[in-house]
């Protein structure tokens, strides 16, 4: 039976590099790959970008609305369901899962359960307020494996939470997502958007004990 993976982790966990490694084994087996991501995520637009500088065009964008299976299964047809050499899909591949729908996730587990193709999704597993997002919280409910992937905090802990910082300050209020730019909080200039991975104790003492907006 095919499965339905989700490897989550904090900011920075090289989550695009474990997803391009992914790639790279099924391929040096003579297996073919499809790789897809949300198309919220405007960082790259339809490449994954590892940190170590390795990048690569996905196969196709997710937009908001999508039907997840019906995509894939276009993709499949399209691309010859089997190949010349009489090889089908062998995984489907997801990056910056945490973008997708609730519904969207659940076609995830659709493709692994009734197409018999296996699915990894990778994500972050909470937003700048510690909560999850939504294609997030839908995986950890319905994944059939759940593999943290572990970074680490400034202080050496393990980091499990992203602080987000706007214009070099860390901020706990806004929107959910914010990638690269944000409008400043004074004359509404463009500024930059970072994370930083954090660890409990870390992002407690910065968000002086706040926790998804509240004390
Ligand atoms: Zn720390």
């Amino acid at each position: 039976m095919a499965k339905l993976y989700f490897r989550y982790g904090a900011m920075n966990s090289g989550k695009s590099t474990a997803l391009l490694q992914a790639a790279f084994n099924y391929e040096e087996r003579g297996h073919r790959v499809v790789l897809a991501k949300p198309a919220v995520d405007t960082k790259g637009d339809r490449e994954i970008i590892s940190r170590l500088g390795v990048t690569r065009e996905v196969d196709f964008t997710i937009s908001p609305d999508a039907a997840v299976r019906e995509v894939f299964e276009q993709h499949r047809v399209r691309s010859g369901k089997v190949d010349r050499a009489g090889r089908d899909v062998s995984c489907l591949l997801i990056d910056e899962a945490q973008f997708l729908t609730s519904e969207q996730v659940d076609d995830l587990l659709r493709i692994a359960l009734l197409d018999g193709i296996p699915v990894l999704a990778y994500g972050i597993r909470t937003d700048f307020q510690t909560v999850a997002f939504p294609g997030s919280r839908r995986l950890l409910e319905v994944s059939h494996s759940l593999e943290e992937l572990k970074t680490i905090c400034r202080c050496g802990r393990k980091a499990i939470f992203n602080g987000r910082r706007i214009g070099g300050r860390y901020v706990f209020d806004g929107d959910q997502v914010a990638i690269d730019t944000s409008a400043g909080p004074v004359d509404g200039a463009e500024v930059e958007v970072e994370y930083e991975s954090l660890c409990g104790v870390c992002y407690l003492q910065e968000s002086g004990g706040v926790l998804n907006g509240r004390h």
